[in-house]
């Protein structure tokens, strides 16, 4: 009984698996990969960076983004990040085609963890009123913005509450869907490239 021969790097079927008259790395297919991929994550926050958009660390949308720079014939393809493999099922044969893409995530820190950790602030919610209520709704409105942007800092002020907010746009949008009343105040705090600064204060008596 004679095993099979790589004809391209000389191993046996007994050393790899086989392909056709292949072994696994030698079949003779049509991809074209990366030689590596590198994503920036930031050391803070741990979002990665994604087509220039910093987005929650996911196997999986990691994994199709590395799949969308794989070019060739192949049917569907699936990347693994633990051992940083490619999977391509092939077109025609349906083989199995393994091949290794390096993942390098590049450690920095996004611009909203600089900006926090710098004390940046666009916005201040002062909630005023019943202390129960504020806390209440202090506890909500962090939790919800959270999700958009950063808090800088909160802190108990004149028996109400200050919440200093990174994004005002996200502000709005939150006290908008909450549906709550505020007092708007805008100050002119400086000049970026010409383009005038605002800080906005969201007056909020509950
Ligand atoms: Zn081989
Ligand atoms: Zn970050």
């Amino acid at each position: 009984m004679s095993a099979l021969v790589c004809p391209k790097c000389g191993r046996t079927e007994e050393e790899v698996e086989f392909i056709d008259a292949f072994c696994k790395d030698d079949y003779p297919v049509r991809l074209k990969l990366p030689d590596r991929m590198e994503l920036e994550q930031c050391t803070r926050c741990a979002r990665v960076r994604l087509q220039g958009e910093w987005m929650q660390f996911s196997d999986k949308k990691i994994a199709k983004y590395i799949i969308s720079k794989c070019k060739g014939d192949y049917d569907s393809a699936g990347y693994d990040m633990e051992r940083q493999a490619a999977v391509f099922v092939m077109s025609g044969s349906g083989a199995k085609v393994e091949r290794i893409i390096p993942l390098d995530l590049k450690k920095t820190i996004c611009q909203q963890c600089s900006r926090m950790s710098g004390g940046y602030y666009q916005a201040i919610i002062q909630l005023r009123g019943d202390p129960l209520r504020v806390l209440g709704k202090g506890t909500m409105l962090i939790k919800r913005l959270e999700n958009r942007t950063f808090i800088s800092k909160s802190e108990e002020k004149d028996g109400g509450l200050d919440i200093y907010v990174g994004n005002s746009k996200a502000v709005v949008e939150v006290v908008t869907t909450l549906g709550l009343k505020t007092f708007i105040t805008k100050k002119l705090v400086g000049r970026d490239q010409g383009k005038r600064l605002y800080r906005t204060t969201f007056l909020i008596r509950l």
